[in-house]
């Protein structure tokens, strides 16, 4: 519950709102298991079940060019503003660091499926989330 509350009930990744969905959002876990993470408060978040299964264990993402490895998104240290913004019409999510930009491409956070959901909500104002920043036209 509380894990849900910080989130303000949005997957913290893409902002999908958990309240008009059939299936609960699950548990992420920031720093894998698998790589040393816990399952203390600090290290969990409330994710949809796509961007989870798209992040899978990793924390970093090799960028295609040159195989630099970039960090994903982390909850905890980042601010989700700071990486992100709304496209003018709050449909896509763009990145604006090298950080957003290899997140938005690993967790697919502007798939067909979500886009359509973000303009069904739109349309009865249940969508975009009010403190997401959005970009000017
Ligand atoms: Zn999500």
């Amino acid at each position: 519950m509380q894990l849900r509350q910080r989130a303000k009930y949005l997957c913290e990744y893409c902002h999908t709102s958990e309240q008009w969905q059939y299936v609960p959002f699950t548990v992420d876990h920031i720093i894998p298991l698998s790589l040393g993470g816990n399952d203390s408060l600090e290290n969990l978040a409330l994710a949809c079940f796509h961007c989870n299964r798209r992040k899978t264990h990793r924390v970093t993402i090799a960028l295609p060019e040159t195989s630099e490895e970039i960090p994903l998104f982390n909850l905890r240290q980042d601010n989700w503003s700071e990486h992100f913004i709304r496209s003018a019409d709050g449909l896509l999510i763009v990145g604006v660091t090298q950080v957003g930009r290899i997140t938005v491409t690993a967790l697919a956070l502007n798939r067909e499926r979500v886009i359509g959901i973000r303009a069904a909500n739109k349309q009865i104002g249940r969508h975009p989330p009010q403190d997401d920043p959005i970009q000017k036209n």
